[in-house]
Formats: structure tokens, sequence, C-alpha cells
């Protein structure tokens, strides 16, 4: 996610603790947990199973803002079940379990407890298909209105949460899967959705459009943009497929800025390719809205962007592709290895062009910022930014100065060879900021313990050659 400008909290309404029915004893039962792994979001995510896929069909009514959905989740039980919960916010309208039909009750807005017709063993594939039906636009949680959407243009766009508004899912990156996405809206709109395009079928006014994506995918990553799009498709240089997508309702000189910026995509894929490894991905490519929207999110293979769309936040969110879609965080305090890495990339790209190099950005940056030791720049915890900050700009700006003196106390070949290293050993996986620190110390041979305290920690790291530095901080 990259901000166009200065995060204006608007997480106001926390939801209050809910007393699930996730005590211990229960989790040792045969019934499934309202709750996942996260402690920020403890309603993320759900125990007892694993999804594996998720078959997604949703008809869209842009005259209603009526959504009307079909979605088999394929999951895998990770213990004995007799019932199981999925996060999803609109209304439930029937339920099968491997074509049983299933009773459904709520513990809350934002779970569905489904009870299964019939028991199933630890280690069982069984399939969930909920039909559902809602006006997304009136539904909230943890405090957020996420559904962005208008008479003729909808795109679902949002992190850490989006799909309780279009889908039940086990909605938490540390539970990826594989996606088939089917949309059905007028037939004179396109969608564009995540993955590979796999066809479109008319019936009559309608038309239903045919995305999938092979490698797994984190739920919030998940999208589909529906409305008067232009489509352009292609190969990059590498040979990498992209679909860009841009609003045909933008004024005509945005729409051809925008239809330009879009097209940088290609080679920016292939720049991040040469400079990191393997694009995780079988596609590329981009969408930008009409809608008003004040951040760009990096929807796996198909980031969206307002039309204020610069070359920085392409970067930006194709860089996600490897930091936080490939290799995602298992827990939301893990934000910096999504965020940090992804505005080191903005550096590294600026640095490989007209740019200043890295070590005089990072030696800027500190110049302009260390004398503030009460900003929180400095004073957030990376390691555990909380959850109102996870997308605080400490987690961007210093976060990208870590990468940038780690550079400068590993030299460059190290640097470049940890992050390879990194993405390629996490492919479609999951991990931990300790574990990032662990191969740093691997790949360089160094004590990096002091170093990463100094930078993750809080407070202002001393100008020294071993937290990368090239000096003190000078005077006022
Ligand atoms: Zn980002």
């Amino acid at each position: 996610m990259r901000w166009r400008t200065v995060l204006v909290v608007i997480l106001l309404l926390l939801v209050p603790a809910l007393s699930g029915p996730s005590t211990a004893a229960e989790r040792q039962s045969t019934v499934g947990s309202p709750k996942g792994i996260d402690s920020y979001w403890p309603h993320d995510g759900n125990g007892g199973t694993d999804a594996q896929h998720y078959n997604v069909n949703v008809d869209y009514d842009f005259a209603s803002g009526t959504l009307t959905g079909r979605t088999v989740v394929t999951m895998r039980a990770t213990q004995d079940l007799t019932s199981v919960y999925l996060d999803l916010l609109l209304p439930v309208t029937s339920a099968k379990v491997d074509g049983r039909v299933a009773r459904t009750t709520r513990s809350t807005d934002h779970e569905v407890r489904v009870t299964l017709p019939r028991a199933v063993a630890s280690g069982t594939i069984f399939r969930v298909e909920l039909t559902y039906r809602g006006q997304p636009a009136r539904y909230d949680y943890a405090g957020e209105a996420n559904w962005l959407a208008d008479g003729q243009e909808v795109v679902t766009m949002n992190q850490p949460h989006m799909a309780p508004w279009w889908f039940p899912s086990n909605d938490h990156p540390s539970d990826k899967a594989r996606f088939d996405i089917r949309v059905t809206v007028a037939r004179n709109k396109l969608v564009a959705s995540n993955g590979r395009y796999l066809g479109r079928v008319v019936k009559g006014t309608r038309a239903t459009t045919h995305w999938q994506t092979k490698d797994p995918m984190a739920t919030y990553l998940a999208f589909f943009a529906a409305g008067d799009f232009a489509r352009e498709t292609g190969l990059s240089g590498h040979g990498i497929r992209y679909y860009n997508f841009v609003s045909k309702r933008l004024g005509s000189a945005d729409r051809l800025r925008a239809t330009q910026m879009l097209r940088r995509t290609a080679n920016m894929t292939d720049w991040l390719e040469n400079w990191l490894g393997d694009y995780p991905f079988a596609t590329t490519g981009g969408v930008v809205t009409k809608l008003p929207v004040g951040f760009a999110l990096e929807n796996q293979t198909r980031p969206t962007y307002g039309s204020w769309i610069y070359p920085g936040v392409i970067v930006h969110e194709l860089a996600h592709q490897w930091f936080g879609d490939s290799v995602s965080v298992r827990r939301w305090r893990d934000i910096w290895l999504n965020e940090g890495f992804a505005t080191f990339a903005e550096v590294a790209y600026d640095a490989a062009r007209t740019g200043p190099s890295v070590k005089s950005w990072l030696k800027r940056q500190y110049d302009d910022s260390c004398r503030f030791a009460s900003s929180p720049l400095w004073t957030l915890d990376l390691r555990n930014p909380g959850r109102d900050d996870i997308f605080d700009s400490a987690v961007y700006d210093r976060g990208a100065m870590v990468l940038a003196a780690l550079q400068g106390r590993i030299g460059v070949a190290d640097l470049n060879e940890l992050l390879r290293t990194w993405v390629a050993d996490h492919h479609d996986g999951n991990v931990a900021i300790a574990q990032f620190e662990a191969l740093a110390e691997t790949v360089s041979g160094e004590d990096l313990d002091a170093f990463f305290d100094a930078w993750l920690g809080g407070g202002v790291p001393s100008g020294t050659a071993g937290n990368g530095l090239t000096g003190a901080c000078p005077p006022a």
C-alpha cells in the first residue's frame, strides 16, 4: 500500500472485544475457532481450517449497489471438526458442505459459523459453499468502511481488510490459497481481477469474466474492478503477460497520462526481476480507477492506483509482488517486511536511473531527521508498531532507511544476495522479521544484532559504520 498523502487516522471505531466461543476448552473440542493468530485483529482468520482454494462467483448490480455471491471454499481440517467459521459481513442466504445443506449462525457481524452436516476428521479436505447477498457499502468492520464504488465503477481494494465485503474467507495473510474469481456485471462493463484472464461469457445483458491465480494469494490481495475500462495486454521484454486497465471516465488528459504511466509496468517488472530474481507470478499489470482513492494497493499481479499514479508508486506496488504478495507477513506486526522493502525499492530504482545513490539518499535522510529524536519516525518500534500504526510513515521511511543502512554495513553485493535469497527461500510463503534478521547474518557472516536493535527498535541510531552510516548527526 502507498498513501498519496499523510495518513489520516481512519480507525475511529474499534470493535469492542468480543466474547467469542474460543476458550481453550472449545479449541480442543471439534468446534473451529472464530479467531486467528493475529494479536492486532484477533477475529481475522479462523482456527481449525486451512483454506486451499476459493471459487468466488459474484454478481454486482451498479444501480442498487447489491452484490450477490456464491463462493466455494475448499478447506483442509487441521483438527477434528463439527463446525467451522468464515469471515464475511454480508448476509448468508444458504450453505452447503460437500453438497449437503448446512446450517449457519452468526457469532458476530464478522463471523459466520457453519455447522457441518457430518463431522470431519483432521486432515480431511472438504468444501463449504455459501450463497450471500447484500449491499457491501452498508457494512463496516474494525472501524473500516471499505467498499469503493459509485454507480458506474467498483474496485475492491484495501488493506488489511477487504475480503469480508465480497467473499467468505479465512481473512488473514497467514492462510493463503489459490483463487478462481468470476464476476458478472452488465455486458458493457469490463472486469479486471488477479492472475490470468480465462475468458468472458455473455448471457443476455450480463457478462461473466473469469480470472484465475495459480499461486497462493492472501485474501486482502484478491480484488476485482468493474467499469468502463480501456484494456491493454501484451508481453514484457522478459515475456511476462501484462493486463492494464484505465478508466474511460477520466478526463482525456488524465486518461492519456494514466495510460502512459501504466505502460511502464512491463519495463519496471523486468527491472525488478533483474534485481530481485524471478518475478513470482505468471502475469503483471495494473488498474487506474476514476474512483476517489487516496492510496494505491499491491493486489496480486494487478495493483490498483488513483488517477494521480506516478512512477515511484508503480515501482512500490510492483516491488510488493515480491515483498508482501509472494513473501507474505505471518502477522501484521511484521509489516516492515512489506512497506519498508517496497519503499526501499523506490530508492533503489531511482538510484539506478537519475536519482541519488542509495548511500547519499540515506545520508540526506539521516542528516535531515536525526536531531528530531522524539519524532514518530524514530520512536516507533518497527518490530511491533501496533495495529493503528502499521501504515505509519515511519514503517515506510525509516523502514527503507534500514535497508539502505544495511547496504552500507554489509555492502551492495551482500545486500542484493540477501534480498534475492529471501524472496527465493520464501516464495509463496509467510515470514516474520526475526527470520530476515537471521538470514542477513547468515548471508553476510556478521553479527547484526546491534545493527537491527539500533534501527528497528526505536531511537536514533548513532552515525557509526556499524550502523551503516558515514558520520555523526550534524549540529543544527
Ligand atoms: Zn506499500
